[in-house]
C-alpha cells in the first residue's frame, strides 16, 4: 500500500472572536482537522496530502502556506481564478457559540469538477479520507464522479475512509443526504459515524443499528463513536464494543470525532489491531476536548 494519507474536502477561513471586539482569522474544516492530526500521528514514512480547490488570491495562498507549515502536501490542490475560500464567523452570545457561513460559492465546491486532476491525486494515495461534508458541497453530478473515482482508486489498491458527518443544511434535502451517504458507505473500507448524527437523521435505535445499516450498504468496517459511551467496531459477522476512558475537564468538544478518526486510522493502518486503534482514537479525542479549538498540539497523554 502507498504510504500516502489523502484527505479530500473543504478548508474554510474561520473568524473567531478575540474577546475584545475583533476577530482572529484561522483556517478550519472537518477533513483538514483529520489530515492535521493524521500528520501528527503517522510515522515519518507516511506523507499526508490535502485535495481541495482554492482561489488564486492572497487568502487562498495563506491557507496553503498554513497547510504546508503543518507538513501537509498541497501539490495537487486546484487553483481557480474566479473563486475564493468559504468563510464562517463564530459569534458568542451568553457563552453560546453560533456560526454564520459564506460558503455557497466557495472554490472547494469545484474540487471534483476536473476528473483528470481528481484521478491523478487519488492515484498517489494509500488511504483516502473524506466526509459527508465533502459530498454535500458538490454539485450532484460531481458527487457521482467522485464516487466513481473512489471506486477506481479502490480497484487500484487504495483504501477509503468516510465520516458521514451529517449536516442536512448543506444538502438539497435530507432524503438526498441519506441516499448519497448510504451510497458512499458502499464504496468504503471504513465508515466512521457519530451516533448522535445517525440517530437524528436515520432514526437508528442504537449504535449497533447504525453499524449494521452501513455494513448492509457495503462498508468494510464501521466504527460508531458516541461521545463518552462505547465505541462500536463492526465487520460482517463480528461486532465489538470498547469503552473510552472517562475524560474530566472537558473544555470544548470541537474536532472530537475528526481527531478520533485520525488516530484510529493511523494506528489501524500500522497495526491492523482494532482495540489499539480505538485506544489511540479515544485517547487523542479525549485530550483534544480538554483544550479550546479544533487543532490542539496534544500528542502525549496530558
Ligand atoms: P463528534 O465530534 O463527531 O460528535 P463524538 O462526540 O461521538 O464525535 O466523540 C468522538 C470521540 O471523542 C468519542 O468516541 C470519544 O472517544 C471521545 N469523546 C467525546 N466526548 C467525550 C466525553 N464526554 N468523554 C470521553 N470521551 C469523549
Amino acid at each position: 500500500m502507498s504510504k500516502t494519507f489523502l484527505a479530500i474536502g473543504e478548508c474554510m477561513v474561520e473568524m473567531a472572536p478575540s474577546g475584545s471586539g475583533t476577530y482572529v482569522m484561522g483556517f478550519a474544516g472537518d477533513t483538514l482537522n483529520t489530515a492535521w492530526y493524521a500528520r501528527k500521528y503517522l510515522g515519518e514514512d507516511w506523507s499526508v496530502s490535502y485535495y481541495t480547490a482554492v482561489g488564486t488570491d492572497q487568502v487562498s495562498n495563506e491557507m496553503l502556506e498554513f497547510l504546508q507549515a503543518a507538513d501537509i502536501d498541497i501539490s495537487a490542490v486546484r487553483r481557480l481564478e474566479e473563486r475564493t475560500l468559504g468563510l464562517y464567523l463564530i459569534q458568542l452570545k451568553d457563552g453560546e457559540r453560533s456560526f454564520a457561513y459564506w460558503r455557497s460559492q466557495s472554490a472547494a465546491r469545484c474540487l471534483a469538477a476536473d476528473r483528470c486532476a481528481l484521478d491523478a491525486s487519488l492515484d498517489q494515495a494509500g488511504l483516502i479520507y473524506l466526509s459527508g461534508i465533502t459530498l454535500a458541497i458538490l454539485p450532484a453530478s460531481d458527487r457521482t464522479s467522485l464516487l466513481e473515482a473512489l471506486r477506481a482508486a479502490r480497484r487500484a489498491g487504495a483504501q477509503v475512509a468516510f465520516d458521514p458527518n451529517l449536516r442536512p443544511r448543506l444538502w438539497e434535502n435530507a432524503e438526498t443526504m441519506r441516499t448519497c451517504v448510504t451510497e458512499a458507505a458502499g464504496v468504503c473500507d471504513f465508515v466512521m459515524p457519530s451516533f448522535e448524527d445517525e440517530i437524528t437523521h436515520f432514526g437508528d435505535a442504537d449504535p449497533k443499528a447504525s453499524a449494521e445499516r452501513y455494513l448492509a450498504a457495503g462498508a468494510g468496517m464501521v466504527v460508531v463513536k458516541n461521545g463518552p459511551e462505547e465505541v462500536i467496531c463492526a465487520r460482517q459477522g463480528n461486532l465489538r464494543a470498547f469503552q473510552p476512558k472517562p475524560v474530566s475537564n472537558i473544555v470544548d468538544t470541537t474536532a472530537a470525532g475528526d481527531s478520533f478518526n485520525a488516530a484510529f486510522l493511523a494506528e489501524y493502518l500500522t497495526s491492523e489491531n482494532v482495540e489499539d486503534a480505538v485506544t489511540a482514537g479515544a485517547g487523542l479525542a479525549g485530550r483534544v476536548i480538554q483544550h479550546r479549538g479544533a487543532l490542539v498540539d496534544c500528542l502525549e497523554p496530558a
